[in-house]
């Protein structure tokens, strides 16, 4: 399976490895793991994300050559594209780097678009962190630290800390290989979970303010508006994680936030409990994702977006 990317790694001396718009932990675990995968190979990787890191992840094993904004204008023998369903969420300047090198696609998207030149899309893995483990395996490439925390971050996020329906036997045995080469659970699970900036908490408390529900408490949506952001000196770092917990109430079966980007266009991130396939709804409105948990972009006001929600539900 992994046969073309040997090749493109055996062959090849410098790589740029990319990923998503709003990265999230599997996300940049992915990228990072796989730079230092190719820098103990003597190769010269470099990372590109179009956002910066949010701060939970600030602890993970950094790559020196990393950067954010605008993708860098060299060649390269390949452009690694980790997590990212589709070539657009890459982020502006996308379009400029299909011609400065072969992209690799690997996902475990269910609406990945295979825009690569190879693609190695595994639905059922966990995370793109357990595709990549299973790649380094098949490179006999010595495990580190570094390499080590960042796929079990990845791993460890991407299942909701081994809560969502994709945690798999294989997420807990690459887990448990992990803590081999050092990583400390307890310490993961602390810089996820309990390192949050109290900012973070009363954006909380005015965004579950906003929750209302629908379809007799089946479905909750939340807002975060600009206003929000400015009131509790925040910004949308600050939300992640915020739909779990209006998933976490009795019987909502999808939990929805809305986070203003302008008064005119908003990003929805959606998660779902059991079979209702959330990638679907998104998918509807150009977006994607996992059965469970999926996100899109929808232009209108607020009045507008709810609307179109409330109508995309209605027929389920
Ligand atoms: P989140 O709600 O955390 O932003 O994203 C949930 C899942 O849906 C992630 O796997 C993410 O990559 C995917 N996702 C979020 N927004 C979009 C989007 O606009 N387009 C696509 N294709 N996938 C998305
Ligand atoms: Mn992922």
């Amino acid at each position: 399976m992994f046969r073309k990317i040997k090749n493109i790694i055996d062959e090849g001396e410098r790589f740029l490895i990319t990923t998503h718009i709003d990265p999230d932990g599997d996300a940049i675990g992915s990228c990072f793991s796989l730079y230092w995968v190719l820098d103990a190979l003597q190769k010269n990787p470099f990372v590109y994300m179009r956002d910066k890191v949010p701060y939970m992840y600030e602890f993970l094993p950094k790559p020196p050559k990393l950067s954010y904004h605008e993708p860098p204008a060299d060649s390269y023998d390949a452009i690694f594209v980790l997590d990212c369903g589709n070539f657009l969420r890459v982020g502006k300047g996308h379009e400029r780097l299909k011609a400065q090198g072969p992209l690799v696609n690997i996902d475990h998207h269910t609406t990945n678009e295979t825009f690569g030149i190879v693609n190695i899309i595994e639905q059922d893995s966990s995370s793109t962190a357990e595709i990549l483990y299973k790649l380094y395996r098949s490179l006999n490439i010595p495990f580190t630290y570094n390499v080590a925390v960042n796929l079990y971050t990845a791993i460890f996020t991407d299942t909701g800390s081994f809560r969502y329906p994709n945690t798999n036997s294989d997420a807990f045995l690459i887990c448990e290989e992990m803590t081999k080469f050092g990583v400390s659970p307890s310490y993961v699970a602390q810089m996820v979970h309990e390192n949050h900036p109290k900012e973070r908490f009363f954006l909380l408390g005015k965004v579950l303010s906003s929750m209302e529900t629908y379809k007799n408490d089946t479905i909750a949506m939340a807002l975060v508006t600009q206003e929000m952001f400015h009131k509790t000196n925040t910004s949308k770092e600050y939300t992640e994680g915020f739909v779990e917990y209006v998933k976490e109430i009795r019987g909502i079966n999808v939990a929805i936030l809305i986070r203003e980007i302008t008064d005119q266009q908003y990003k929805v991130s959606m998660r779902s409990k059991g079979n209702t396939d959330v990638a679907l709804i998104c998918n509807h409105f150009g977006g994607g994702g996992h059965r469970n948990a999926a996100g899109c972009t929808i232009d209108g006001n607020i009045m507008q977006v709810k609307d179109r929600l409330k109508e995309a539900f209605a027929i389920l």
